[in-house]
């Protein structure tokens, strides 16, 4: 291998020789790239076009030897590092510039066992992995609505999506964590085992040390549920948004109803004319017995005059990837999110104008229904500080073209601090889209985050795990 160029922990660098590398490389059961390596310039591709970071070095792991390998050889050289699992996160923390990216992306496996009902799940497995692996049983674990976001970050950061309401957050589910801390030892996190660190990792993102295998406990769900989506014209919004706020009001935890709003995607169930109008979709999940839930979202269906709905029981794994041709990798995206205890008038007047001057085709604002059992866990329970969101609002801004990025950027913030009167201050860390202050960091972690700082002293006192929505010791 030539010699690298390595960004330290410090800013400064460090030139690594060739055979150093070379030794390193062989004590790896996975493969370690440079930039000249073949595969580089892939493995360096994040979903978020808008990230062009190039780490010096690009370890690819097989197993939870090899990141202990690499954390003890970065702690040796105070090396810069990053861990990625799918690469979803939207500020491209998974990479560093210069820095050594520690990528357990080709660590996919989830395994589950029936009897338990529990998995064990690997830290580069997508929500696509674990729906596939654990609905073919029956069982679910509650996870976002994207299937190539990867399970590691959503986790880390709490995870919601349509099973939330009835099961919990992700974190919520999560038995045991392994983990390869900062000092190269591999440990158990769980109730009982560094209890201080479990908490910490559920809802702390990846500031304590490197996942290499979570244990999750399932749930009796499915395979198939009543889902759907029932889209509105644009012109009804200003009635259409007050009557999702007060159906979703009074949903049952199996309920879930999210609500979109954008210019309409090319839906077969939607007549032509209206592809690319403006549009208001709810999307909804019940979690329970389909006849049931057919009853509970009869005034869903019957309120308005939609341009079309489609609805059915249907496998909830195939549900999970209804919006993945929205998502899809390689576009350019800035993403601005608030959370909401209710939706006030005044917020609604500020989505109707937004939607109005939405940037690009693609862009979106979508709000997320949260509450229900994930609201009513203790808030001192776990890490995750925002169990007083009813509506988490996420604005998709996403565009194609970088000579759009600043105009789309500009509209994404200025959307932002128009609807922050209305907002609880806090912000779910997994939407936060660029670097953050001070006052950011607080908003994302609330009140635990000098328990965080605890934490952090603990297991990763020189803030070797920094590439993050950082607890700075
Ligand atoms: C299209 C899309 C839809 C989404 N929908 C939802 C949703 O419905 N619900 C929801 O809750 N979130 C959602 N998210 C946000 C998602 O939770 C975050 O993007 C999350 O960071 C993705 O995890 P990842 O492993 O793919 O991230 P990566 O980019 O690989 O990693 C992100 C960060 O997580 C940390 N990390 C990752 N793996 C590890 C590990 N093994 N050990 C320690 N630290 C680690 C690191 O700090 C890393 O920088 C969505 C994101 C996208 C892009």
């Amino acid at each position: 291998m030539e010699n690298v160029t390595v960004v330290t922990g410090d800013g400064g660098s460090i030139e690594l020789e060739g055979g150093v590398l070379d030794s390193l490389a062989s004590r790896m059961g996975g493969s370690l790239l440079t930039a000249s390596s073949p595969g580089y310039e892939e493995a360096r591709e994040l979903w978020n076009a808008m990230i062009d970071t190039r780490p010096a070095l690009i370890a690819r792991c097989s197993d939870a030897g090899d990141v202990r390998t690499l954390i003890r050889f970065a702690a040796e050289h105070d090396l810069l590092i990053s861990v990625r699992g799918a690469g979803h996160n939207i500020a491209g923390s998974g990479l560093c510039a210069g820095g050594l990216t520690i990528d357990l992306s080709q660590m996919r496996n989830v395994e589950v066992d029936p009897a338990s009902m529990t998995a064990v799940v690997q830290p580069g497995a997508t929500l696509g992995d674990v729906d596939a692996a654990t609905l073919s049983h029956g069982l679910a674990l509650p996870v976002g609505i994207n299937s190539t976001t990867g399970i590691a970050g959503l986790t880390l950061g709490g995870g919601f999506g349509w099973l939330s309401r009835k099961l919990g957050l992700t974190i919520d589910s999560l038995i045991s964590a392994d983990v390869v801390t900062a000092g190269s030892e591999m440990i158990e996190a769980s109730e009982t085992e560094n209890s201080d660190l479990f908490w910490g990792l559920r809802g702390g993102g990846g500031n304590f040390g490197a996942v290499t295998s979570f244990t999750f406990e399932l749930h009796p769900m499915g395979p198939e549920l009543l889902c759907g989506l029932v889209v509105h014209p644009f012109s009804d919004a200003a009635s259409a948004v007050p009557f999702y706020r007060e159906f979703t009001g009074n949903c049952p935890d199996e309920l879930t109803v999210w609500m979109v709003l954008r210019d309409a995607p090319p839906l077969p169930f939607l007549p032509e004319e209206v592809h690319g109008t403006k549009v208001v979709v709810f999307a909804f999940v019940f979690a329970g017995d389909p006849e049931v839930g057919e009853k509970l979202i009869a005034p869903l269906r019957a309120w308005g005059s939609p341009h079309g709905e489609h609805v059915g029981v249907i496998p909830f794994a195939g549900f999970q990837q209804a919006f993945d041709p929205l998502l899809t990798p390689g576009a350019r995206n800035y993403w601005k999110s608030h959370n909401f205890s209710e939706l006030s008038d005044g917020l609604v007047g500020e989505v109707l104008s937004a939607t109005e001057s939405l940037p690009s085709p693609q862009s979106e604002i979508f709000v997320a229904q949260v509450g229900g059992e994930a609201a009513r866990r203790p808030i001192d329970s776990t890490a995750y500080p925002h169990r007083d969101a009813a509506y988490v609002m996420n604005v998709h801004t996403r565009w194609e073209s970088p000579a759009d990025d600043t105009r789309c950027v500009d509209w994404a913030r200025a959307f932002f601090d128009a609807t922050a009167p209305y907002a609880t201050g806090g912000v779910y860390l997994n939407f936060v889209s660029e670097a953050a202050d001070e006052e950011r960091i607080r908003a994302a972690y609330g009140a635990h985050l000098d328990r965080l700082r605890e934490v952090k002293r603990k297991y990763d006192p020189e803030n070797l795990f920094r590439t993050n929505l950082n607890v700075r010791p």
